[in-house]
């Protein structure tokens, strides 16, 4: 087989803090990419459009989704959101790891496809009161959408079992160095160092 890189998949109820840990290890772990999802949402304050997201109207995502464009797509939050096949498949061709921050409902669909390895990591929050908190001291939500994502944070909490590893976000030091840990752990699985590298055992390392 050839040798490829690793697909991530981090799943984590809205507001636990999934996106500020993975911008502090994608600062400090290379050879990892972080796949940019389409979604149908608005654009929070500060987002960037192919940074973050790709902005997209309802017609281009449902346009690209039975073009068979995604390899994922889910809707969440009256929203959808889909990640891109040839995207995720450019990069692990290149031997680049990649990270898919994505829901419940996608995490399943990959770990489900056998044609796709996956490592899959949930990030919980200390508590749904925290939690709470986390959402309302963001301030980009409205109340009713923070109802709404507390809601699907109680479902999505049941679906931690399923994951290969879990991670609390209480402390968001400790969270940052386990969730580099895991990350670090496969790779040495995959017979690669820290880096990404490949280990090399004829040139004596
Ligand atoms: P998510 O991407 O999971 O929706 P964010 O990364 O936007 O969540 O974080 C939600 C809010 O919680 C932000 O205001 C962030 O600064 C804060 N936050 C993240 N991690 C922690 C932590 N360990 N302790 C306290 N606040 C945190
Ligand atoms: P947010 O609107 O807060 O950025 O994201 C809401 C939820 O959608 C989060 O749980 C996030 O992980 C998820 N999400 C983001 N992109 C994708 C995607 O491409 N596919 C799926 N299934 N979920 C996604």
């Amino acid at each position: 087989m050839k040798p490829k890189g690793q697909l991530f998949i981090l799943s984590a109820p809205s507001g636990t803090g999934k996106t500020t840990i993975l911008k502090k290890v994608m600062q400090e772990i290379g050879k990892l990419a972080f796949s940019v999802s389409h979604t149908t949402r608005q654009p929070r304050k500060g987002e960037k459009d192919g940074v973050d997201y790709h902005f997209v109207t309802v017609e281009e995502f449902k346009s690209m989704r039975d073009e068979g464009m995604f390899l994922e797509w889910a809707e969440v939050h009256g929203n959808y959101y889909g990640t891109s096949r040839m995207a995720v498949l450019e990069q692990l061709k290149k031997r680049i790891d990649i990270i898919l921050d994505i829901d419940v409902q996608g995490a399943s669909i990959i770990a489900e496809d056998d044609s796709q390895d996956s490592v899959s990591i949930f990030v919980a929050p200390p508590s749904l009161q925290e939690l709470e908190r986390r959402l309302r001291g963001r301030g980009t939500d409205s109340e009713e959408t923070i109802t709404v994502r507390l809601g699907t944070a109680r479902k999505e909490m049941g679906s931690a079992a399923k994951y290969d590893y879990l991670v609390v976000n209480d402390n968001l030091d400790e969270a940052v160095e386990t969730l580099k840990a895991v990350l670090i752990a496969e790779r040495s699985r995959g017979h690669r160092l820290p880096s990404g590298e490949p280990i090399d055992l004829e040139a004596g390392r």
